[in-house]
């Protein structure tokens, strides 16, 4: 679990990303015949999530996202074909969304973010049985099977924006109501995650067995609300994808010019001279080369040296 106490988004300056290239779909969870948690006074996890999911939809296209739902309204879809749509829509991004139920504790509440890992606690398990019974009964030793082979670099990707979406939707409704709890970004062994070749998350909205968030979840304002907080972590988590991509770039160019003896000649410093011990280190080398050169490996140097370990000499 990670506190988001001292959490503060950056202003960003979205309009860098290309959104429009990006493929979202969103996954309200349940409908028709399955009408998901059944809560306090009635309320069907089934009619909370589609709105939110449809709020969603909107402000993402706003945004710039080409945006897929994968139900947009009161209709049955098995996990397996919500899975495979996202796939068939090649999508970047699969956001599932549900509500959660604790019928024997209604006092208990909070909202959650779940990331599909092999990686199990208790709490995580009980809430993946619930959403997980819509895929009937597969075997355990099957399940363990998939789980071993999921992709690494999804799951941490998932994580990641497991954490944007979680930290901007507590920080968000901090600002607009009182005792809203931060249950955390946790792993889970969702179904309706595993057949996903994108990042997946699943969003646990609130309890609606506890009467306030009942309320509250049914609320047309707040449900615009919980849109408009997973939209902003979905930017975050872009933004930093997107500057990650960029530091990867200026790493590729450094150890291009670092390999190449053209842009970066070698200085054979005596062997002797304990201040030049001819390392690796290239603003050790880099007396004579053009002022430009020095200047780019200065701005730069501490990529490269993250990345080799190196250091300047005092
Ligand atoms: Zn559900």
């Amino acid at each position: 679990m990670i506190p988001f106490s001292d959490f503060k988004p950056k202003k960003i300056e979205y309009k860098a990303i290309k959104t429009s290239k990006k493929i979202i779909v969103i996954d309200p969870g349940h409908g028709g015949k399955d009408p998901g948690g059944i809560g306090w006074n009635r309320v069907k996890e089934k009619n909370i999530v589609l709105p939110i999911g449809k709020y969603l939809r909107d402000i993402l296209r706003k945004k710039g996202y080409k945006v897929y739902l994968t139900r947009d309204r009161d209709k049955f879809i098995t996990l397996r074909n919500r899975t495979k749509f996202a796939n068939r829509k090649k999508a970047d991004l699969f956001i599932s969304i549900h509500c959660n139920i604790a019928p024997k504790h209604p006092e208990v509440y909070g909202i959650e973010t779940y990331f599909l890992s092999p990686a199990r606690s208790k709490r995580a398990e009980r809430v993946a049985k619930l959403e997980n019974s819509a895929i009937g009964n597969l075997q355990t030793s099957t399940q363990k099977i998939v789980l071993n082979f999921l992709n690494k670099t999804k799951i941490i990707q998932s994580q990641k924006m497991a954490i944007d979406i979680q930290k901007n939707l507590i920080y968000g409704f901090r600002k607009h109501y009182k005792n809203i709890k931060d249950g955390g970004v946790r792993p889970a062994p969702f179904w309706v995650l595993v057949g996903t070749q994108m990042p997946a998350i699943l969003i646990e909205t609130g309890f609606i067995s506890n009467k306030m968030e009942a309320k509250r979840l049914s609320d047309k304002i707040y449900q615009k609300r919980y849109a408009e907080y997973i939209a902003n972590g979905i930017e975050s988590y872009f933004f930093k994808f997107s500057i990650l991509v960029f530091k990867s770039f200026i790493l590729w160019v450094l150890y291009f010019l670092a390999n190449s003896s053209l842009v970066i000649p070698t200085v054979n410093f005596p062997k002797e001279d304990a201040n030049f011990n001819n390392s690796l280190c290239p603003l050790c080398k880099i007396s004579n080369v053009p002022p430009t050169t020095t200047f780019f490996m200065a701005i730069t140097y501490p990529y490269f040296a993250e990345i080799y370990k190196i250091h300047l000499i005092d």
